[in-house]
């Protein structure tokens, strides 16, 4: 895997200020691995077919490095 994304959150932390600064990312199980993640927002559909006003999000894992297309998952 390739060192981007700590690069990214580097500069990330040095653009803002703030040390605590990161990407979006959630927890693949059962190894806990890190895994960055794209955060997608929806309106979920009530039963009366329309859409809730409030909108939702939902975290969407990608394969590849978007910085530098190499493949995320190890040993490949
Ligand atoms: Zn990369």
């Amino acid at each position: 895997m390739c060192d981007c994304f700590e690069k990214v959150e580097a500069n990330l932390q040095e653009k803002t200020g703030d040390p605590s600064a990161s990407l979006n990312y959630m927890y693949e199980m059962p190894s806990f691995k890190k895994k960055p993640v794209i955060e997608a927002t929806y309106r979920n559909k009530k039963k009366d077919g329309t859409f809730n006003k409030t909108e939702s999000t939902i975290s969407i894992a990608y394969p590849f490095c978007p910085f530098c297309g190499k493949k995320l998952s190890e040993g490949e």
